[in-house]
């Protein structure tokens, strides 16, 4: 069994100002222990406006927790209003960068030519995305499950070396179950891991696929999460909602103790 580490993410979302942001920090530093750090992988994923902040409360008060954004643009600088470039989260030691969730994808219009050229960028940025991918209920129920999220898996690394997708973050998020308290059984999100994992190691060899993390998402909960993170091929989540309460959070991120 490869050691991967669990990477446990918290996306805000557009919530918590940079007060809310710091208290809610705050509460979770010390639910969270030593121990929990050394087992997994901690990151949280402000808005934009709380990332310096936040930056600055886990540097000054030591908390291991990795920091991390919800989006950049792929250019370095330039006239993109209301955008921020990836050299500008590396500066502040922005960590993770979630490219592609379903919500910019949907709602914002990206496509697999914007996130792509996304993806290369937060690496030659030095850091690391978490590449989301996913499938509608429709297609699910259309069973075009595995075209849907292994297209969005070739698109989105196609032009990385094995090397980079080897420490990159795969993200499994069904769009039915985000948001919607509805979650993938842990069969479901284990066989669709499975088949990403499959897709890495055809596009980018054995030692890729070995060593790429993969998260589930979708309504995570402490209460599903032991199951889920029980699986082969699921090293992680990617919270939204219960990552707003740092007390729902800790448990998620204690799933080995339950
Ligand atoms: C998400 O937005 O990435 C997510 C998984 O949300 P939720 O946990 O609220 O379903």
């Amino acid at each position: 069994m490869p050691d991967r580490k669990p990477l446990i993410s918290g996306n805000w979302k557009m919530n918590l100002n940079h007060f809310e942001a710091t208290a809610t920090l705050d509460k979770l530093r010390y639910l969270l222990s030593k121990d929990d750090y050394e087992a997994v992988d901690v990151s949280v994923h402000p808005p934009f406006t709380d990332i310096r902040t936040v930056q600055t409360f886990l540097e000054s008060e030591k908390v291991p927790i990795a920091l991390g954004a919800q989006n950049c643009h792929w250019e370095a600088n330039g006239a993109y209003t209301g955008e921020v470039a990836p050299g500008m989260l590396f500066k502040l030691n922005v960590s993770y960068v979630i490219i592609g969730h379903s919500e910019r994808r949907e709602i914002f219009g990206e496509d697999d030519v914007i996130v792509a050229r996304k993806v290369k960028s937060v690496f030659e940025n030095g850091m690391t995305p978490i590449l989301c991918c996913g499938e509608t209920l429709e297609e699910r129920e259309g069973e075009a499950t595995r075209g849907k999220v292994t297209g969005q898996i070739h698109a989105g690394i196609e032009a990385l070396k094995p090397e980079q997708v080897a420490t990159m973050v795969l993200a499994y998020e069904p769009i039915w179950a985000i948001g919607t308290g509805r979650t993938a059984s842990a069969e479901d999100a284990q066989q669709v891991c499975n088949w990403i994992r499959a897709k890495v190691k055809d596009m980018k060899g054995a030692d890729a696929a070995k060593a790429v993390r993969i998260q589930y998402g979708g309504s995570v909960k402490a209460g599903n999460a032991a199951e889920l993170m029980g699986q082969p091929d699921i090293d992680g989540a990617l919270v939204g909602g219960a990552a707003l309460d740092p007390e729902e959070f800790a448990r998620i991120v204690q799933f080995r103790l339950s």
